[in-house]
């Protein structure tokens, strides 16, 4: 980390984007997430299966619901897209009236808002009130664009785990049914999610009413990452830039933690860009591992941003105490945990809820804090830290209600 601080670029003044005499990268976006590979790597299975599900529709059948679960980066969005791509191709060249809409939940998570965006990708040619309207005055009008259309359409919910509101799932499966729709026309709902238990948060009216298939992509293993990487490295880096090792190295670290091909891929690029910083001839095996770091470091900063606002406050108090003394115990964060409590204006919690935020704390990584006996005393924890404590503590100096806790002259405004 320290280490990538002080890479400088090197400017030439006739080319101020002039990096070095070897140029690194040659088309970047390849290793990025926007890029839809031509071939897909060790998916055929997976592939097979969502086709099985749009399949019916091409002899005017009613499509399958499904949902996809895995890990990040195992290539649910990824194949899916692959898929869905497949069928635009097709219905075009057989005239088929299939269209497919493609949702974040993620950034497009209520219902208006998703009716909307169904909307916007079938009929992008109607004027539609975009608030103002009742949601059953939306629904109605997207049964009406449907009929008007004879479309069926394939809605994929991506990171369906981020929706606000399940009933839309149970409204969009029901259409046919409630004879909302003609009968030639119909709706497949594809839902993808890491979060394996998604379905526990589902009412069991919604999951009988989607009827879906459950998939689980596997995490892909070391050489299956290599053929991946190995398969847009032509496209994103300039010929014979990369050294023997570095492919390997990005997919034995992304194996090691859970065969996730988007870490491989941003392993990569990290490794490519410190090397241009470097002003190097070559991306070697040490800019994927100063890569690596900083790719963990990245991942740890924005776990630290996202925290609750008490965890926060007790992450801030350990960092103060361990400075002072060293390894400390529960009873010490409790004392001092008060006082800062009182330096920012928030609410005191009680033991317990203080003892259960240290073991989430210790459990994400963030401190170390196993339980120690003491005999007749009972137990504590012995906290210290396990990482960079002035970068994580800079981090939390973002949090506007701690920012009373920064130095004077080092506050952001
Ligand atoms: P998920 O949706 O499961 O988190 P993605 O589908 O976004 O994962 O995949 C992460 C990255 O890895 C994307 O850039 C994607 O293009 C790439 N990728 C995943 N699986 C494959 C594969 N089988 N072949 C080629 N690239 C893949
Ligand atoms: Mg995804």
């Amino acid at each position: 980390m320290e280490g990538y601080k002080q890479f400088t670029w090197s400017f030439k003044m006739s080319d101020l984007f002039q990096k070095s005499d070897v140029e690194i990268f040659n088309k970047r976006f390849a290793l990025t997430t926007k890029y839809l590979p031509k071939n897909l790597i060790a998916r055929d299975q997976q592939i097979n299966e969502v086709v099985n599900l749009v399949r019916p529709m091409l002899s005017y059948g009613e499509p399958k619901n499904a949902m996809i679960y895995g890990k990040t980066g195992t290539g649910k969005t990824v194949v899916v897209k692959y898929v869905l791509n497949k069928l635009e191709k097709k219905t075009k060249e057989e005239n088929f009236k299939i269209s497919s809409v493609f949702i974040n939940c993620k950034a497009v998570n209520t219902t208006i808002r998703i009716i909307l965006e169904i909307l916007d990708t079938i009929a992008p040619e109607e004027k539609i009130q975009r608030s103002g309207l009742s949601t059953s005055e939306y629904y109605n009008f997207l049964w009406k664009i449907l009929n008007q259309k004879g479309l069926s359409v394939i809605i994929v919910f991506d990171e369906i785990d981020q929706l606000n509101d399940h009933n839309i799932l149970y409204n969009l499966s029901r259409a046919g049914e409630n004879q909302n729709l003609e009968f030639e026309n119909s709706i497949g709902i594809i839902g993808l999610s890491n979060d394996l238990f998604f379905s526990d948060q589902i009412e069991p009216r919604i999951i009988s009413s989607l009827n879906s298939r459950d998939f689980v992509f596997p995490p892909y293993n070391a050489n299956q990452l290599i053929q991946i990487l190995e398969d847009r490295v032509d496209i994103a880096f300039e010929k014979g830039v990369l050294d023997y090792g570095v492919i390997p190295l990005c997919a034995a670290y992304s194996a090691q933690e859970h065969g996730d091909a988007r870490k491989a891929l941003m392993l990569l690029e990290n490794a490519g860009e410190i090397a241009e910083c470097e002003n190097a001839q070559k991306v070697l095996e040490s800019h994927v591992k100063k890569g690596y770091e900083l790719l963990n470091t990245n991942c740890l900063l924005e776990m630290v941003k996202t925290l609750p606002i008490q965890s926060k406050i007790i992450l801030y108090t350990i960092i103060e105490l361990v400075r002072k003394k060293g390894k400390i115990t529960t009873g010490q964060v409790e004392e001092h945990y008060k006082e800062i409590c009182k330096k920012v204006g928030f609410r005191v919690l009680e033991r317990t809820s203080i003892s259960k935020l240290i073991s989430e704390l210790d459990m994400i990584g963030l401190v170390n804090a196993p339980v120690q006996h003491r005999g007749r005393f009972g137990k504590t924890r012995l906290i210290s830290l396990c990482n960079d404590d002035k970068l994580i503590e800079n981090v939390l100096f973002e949090d506007p209600s701690l920012k009373n806790l920064a130095p004077i002259f080092t506050r952001p405004q």
